[in-house]
């Protein structure tokens, strides 16, 4: 489930997005301000963000230029949402790395059209289009994995992290992804969850892709972390 947190100090406003927000199947989680907020996504990073411009304190844009500067949440979606409707503004907020802008008040149907839109341009992996890389297979509809060897398609059986595992390094091919980062684009959480937690779900990756011969696609990057790369060999009979 796609988690959304919401920073506003209206309590009013907020409980009225997280209610819609709940209703159309998100997780949502409510701060009311900047250091709350913070703390929430040191705790669990979020799918999306939306972020009230005027807070208590340390205002949305602060917060959102603070975000963008670290690599952690450097690609995390943020929709500004304020009370302003000057362009000037609306520049500001795009400045600071937000990536929509509402101008309150919005109806509900467009806010989830907005975090819908954004989501999609985030994170094409959670798209349900098919990948392949080096003749392996994996589609997200049907949750099948599978590799041509001739006129055949073998199945590969994967559990159901290691699927989620597989298509985040196959939408991610040929870069180094540390630990800390596939936990987090993985598994959603990089603090309750131990590193080591990665490397027993890579063992078994690549043992479930070892009878097709694909377990080379994942390689160790020593001291960084691991990669898919795109070179696979041909199977062998
Ligand atoms: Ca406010």
């Amino acid at each position: 489930m796609s988690v959304v947190l919401v920073v506003e100090d209206e309590s009013a406003i907020a409980e009225l997005i997280a209610i819609n927000l709940r209703h159309a199947g998100f997780e949502v989680i409510v701060a009311s301000d900047a250091e709350a907020a913070q703390r929430a996504v040191d705790r669990v990073l979020p799918e999306l963000v939306l972020l009230d411009w005027m807070l208590p304190g340390q205002s949305g844009v602060q917060l959102a230029r603070r975000w963008r500067a670290e690599a952690r949440t450097r690609e995390l979606p943020v929709i500004m949402l304020t009370a302003r409707a000057e362009e000037a503004d609306k520049v500001t907020g795009l400045d600071a790395g937000a990536d929509d802008y509402l101008t309150k008040p919005f109806s509900p149907k467009e806010l989830l059209a907005r975090i819908r839109a954004v989501l999609r341009r985030k994170a094409p992996e959670a798209l349900d289009a098919a990948v392949e890389v080096g003749g392996l297979r994996l589609d997200p509809a049907t949750r099948r994995v599978t590799r041509r060897v001739g006129e055949d398609l073998r199945d590969v059986k994967v559990g159901p992290t290691e699927f989620r595992l597989l298509h985040f390094f196959m939408t991610h091919p040929e870069r180094v992804h540390s630990r800390a980062q596939l936990l987090d684009r993985v598994w959603g959480d990089h603090v309750f969850i131990e590193e080591r937690t990665v490397d027993v779900h890579v063992k078994r990756l690549r043992e479930a892709l070892a009878p097709v011969q694909c377990s080379g696609l994942i390689e160790t990057v020593r001291g960084a972390g691991y990669r898919l790369t795109q070179q696979l060999g041909p199977f062998v009979a």
